[in-house]
């Protein structure tokens, strides 16, 4: 077993290039998924920001809508972000009425969630086993209005109108953000992700 985990990022749709870098930057091997055989080659797997409608319209198009699923429910540590996010979770609101999700996450995610006074916005938020704060930036973001027993929280918005709001989860091998922490030079969250696949990982 090589020690660099391979960690795909589903690249049909969505800010690819980000998460391609962050990933390579933490020294996984980072490639682009837009193939079952891709896919198969992957320790771990990262579902960027985009527009989740389209995301899961492409991924039966091209044939990975089912393979992913299947790995999710075989184990696959998943790390969503925004549209990632809404991919990963098992209910959405405002979605629209033929909205698919891959789902795994046991949490209720509302789409568009902060867009309706504001498209975005950033703000510093704690982040469970991280020191410090992130510097998270939401973009047309969903944010997580229930979650299951299973679930942790990892961070909620701390403060303005919408403080208190949760914001990351995990649950299992599974791991989601409302924000995108691939468009800053802060690769941590990205670290804890990956370090989790190593430590996990069976093969
Ligand atoms: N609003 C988008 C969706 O519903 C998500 C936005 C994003 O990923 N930046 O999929």
């Amino acid at each position: 077993m090589s020690h660099r985990p391979t960690i795909g990022v589903f690249a049909l749709q969505g800010d690819v290039r980000e998460h391609l870098r962050m990933l390579d930057s933490v020294g996984a091997r980072a490639i682009g998924v837009r193939r079952p055989a891709e896919l198969e080659a992957c320790d771990g797997l990262v579902i960027p920001g985009g527009e989740s409608t389209t995301m899961s319209k492409l991924a039966r198009t091209f044939d990975l809508f089912e393979p992913l699923r299947q790995r999710i429910k075989d184990g696959l540590p998943v790390f969503g972000t925004c549209a990632g996010m809404i991919m990963l979770a098992d209910r959405v609101e405002d979605g629209t009425a033929d909205q698919e999700t891959l789902g795994g996450l046991d949490i209720t995610v509302r789409r568009n969630a902060f867009g309706r006074q504001v498209d975005s916005f950033e703000g510093d938020i704690d982040f469970v086993g991280l020191e410090g704060t992130v510097h998270a930036v939401f973009i047309r973001a969903p944010w997580v209005e229930e979650v299951g027993p299973g679930v942790e929280v990892l961070a909620r918005v701390g403060g303005g109108q919408a403080a208190g709001t949760i914001v990351a989860v995990r649950q299992g091998p599974l791991v989601a953000t409302s924000f995108h922490p691939e468009v800053d030079d802060d690769a941590r969250i990205h670290r804890l992700f990956v370090d989790r696949v190593v430590s996990t990982r069976t093969h």
